[in-house]
């Protein structure tokens, strides 16, 4: 029997080891830093067709219906006219059993442990990595240590597991922006109870979609916002009340009806992935956002999460690992540049770019050939 170690049970390592508890063959264990699992209620996640098709697998299918919720549209809205540009049809691409989903992220979580809590071993924080012959060896802060055949590392995009295989020579990025995130525990008569609404402004956006069949809202806003360096390491900044106020006072005044009916809110700033980092042990292997952060816009972090961590557990079960690197680097960087793409696109701010944006908008979101191509390409 082999022994897989994960380190890291966020949204990538948790759905693997599920894929691995499947497979007699294998002896998965999960290694997490903190004493529980992050189940930070402000916080929504949209999974499109091509991970809830994977989620399906382990019976997301048959996840508590009152806990999801399927959007079928995504509305574009101008913040500063207040007018909707148009909409587009995301249920296109869904099927009578996949379908576009939104909901808690820790209720996402919930699910991909429920099955797997056994495998969990909690307060274990990675300190060392050796790889002698075929054996790897991990150590803890604990002083614990365990020997493993594969080594996956889903440690999120601050990855230390990354850090101590490439030496400190990959670090994320600040992608200058801030997200400003939080719930709205009830249906707002302005916002459509149905779907995802995107609201466009001047080099700031934000999206607001329901997250549950009850009504609870998920608010996420992105703003550019300039950062030194000393601040984008201060994580205390992010708590402190004046900071906060300064960052909000930037937000434009037509956001204000939305963000005043927040609760949990929340600023941090965005890191994202600069480049791909290629580890020499094809028995070592990292997925989610140790692989690459995108930048949101395109809300597809999750999603690719999930697809990278199953096809990482298909090449593993079938012997073909070298081949993982190359085929998830080609899908990362068709998603990365959507993902800048679409940010740049949100965030226009002169009046005539902004009009021309529009007018491309509305005959866009309706070309089926088109949306084959930037969405279909991804999602299917
Ligand atoms: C503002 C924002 C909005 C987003 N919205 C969406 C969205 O709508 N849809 C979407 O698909 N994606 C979205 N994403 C992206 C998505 O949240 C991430 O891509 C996804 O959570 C990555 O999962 P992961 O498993 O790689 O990492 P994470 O979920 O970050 O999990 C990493 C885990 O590793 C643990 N860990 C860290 N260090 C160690 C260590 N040294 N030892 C052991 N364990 C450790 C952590 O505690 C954590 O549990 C968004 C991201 C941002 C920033």
């Amino acid at each position: 029997m082999k022994k897989v170690a994960i380190i890291g049970a966020g949204i990538s390592g948790l759905f693997i080891a599920n894929l691995f508890k499947k497979n007699s063959n294998y002896q998965v264990t999960v290694y997490e830093k903190n004493n529980s699992l992050d189940l930070d209620e402000g916080y929504g996640i949209q999974l499109s067709v091509n991970s809830v098709k994977l989620l399906n697998q382990i019976g997301f299918d048959k996840f508590k219906d009152h806990k999801k919720f399927n959007p079928t549209k995504i509305n574009f809205y101008s913040i500063k006219s207040l007018e909707k540009i148009c909409d587009l049809d995301i249920s296109d691409f869904n099927s009578d059993d996949i379908k576009y989903t939104t909901l808690k992220r820790s209720d996402l979580i919930n699910f991909l442990k429920s099955d797997i809590e056994d495998l969990i071993k909690t307060s274990h924080s990675i300190s060392k990595i050796d790889q002698e012959n075929r054996i790897i060896k991990i150590s803890f802060e604990n002083d614990e240590t365990f020997e493993c055949d594969h080594l996956i590392i889903s440690d999120g995009v601050f990855s230390k597991s990354k850090s101590l295989v490439s030496k400190n020579k990959t670090q994320p990025k600040y992608n200058n922006t801030l997200a400003i995130r939080g719930t709205i525990p009830y249906f707002l008569d302005f916002v459509d109870k149905k779907n995802i609404s995107l609201h466009l402004g001047s080099n700031f956006h934000h999206v607001i979609y329901p997250v549950t069949q009850k009504g609870n809202l998920n608010f996420i806003a992105i703003m550019k916002y300039n950062l030194t360096e000393n601040e984008q390491k201060n994580y205390s900044l992010f708590t402190d009340p004046d900071f906060i106020k300064k960052i909000l006072r930037n937000v434009p005044q037509e956001s204000n009806k939305f963000l005043n009916e927040i609760k949990e809110l929340k600023i941090f700033p965005v890191f994202v992935s600069d480049d791909f980092f290629k580890i020499d042990n094809n028995k070592i292997h990292l997925i989610g956002d140790a692989f690459f952060a995108f930048p949101p816009s395109f809300a597809q972090g999750a999603s690719q999460s999930i697809e990278g961590a199953f096809e990482l557990f298909k090449s593993i079960e079938n012997n073909t690992e070298i081949d993982f690197f190359k085929s998830r680097v080609y899908k990362t960087k068709m998603v990365n540049n959507r993902s800048k793409f679409n940010e740049f696109v949100f965030h226009l701010s002169n009046p005539l770019t902004k009009l021309f944006r529009n007018i491309f908008l509305k005959k866009l979101v309706k070309n089926k050939k088109f949306l084959e191509s930037y969405l279909g390409k991804i999602y299917r």
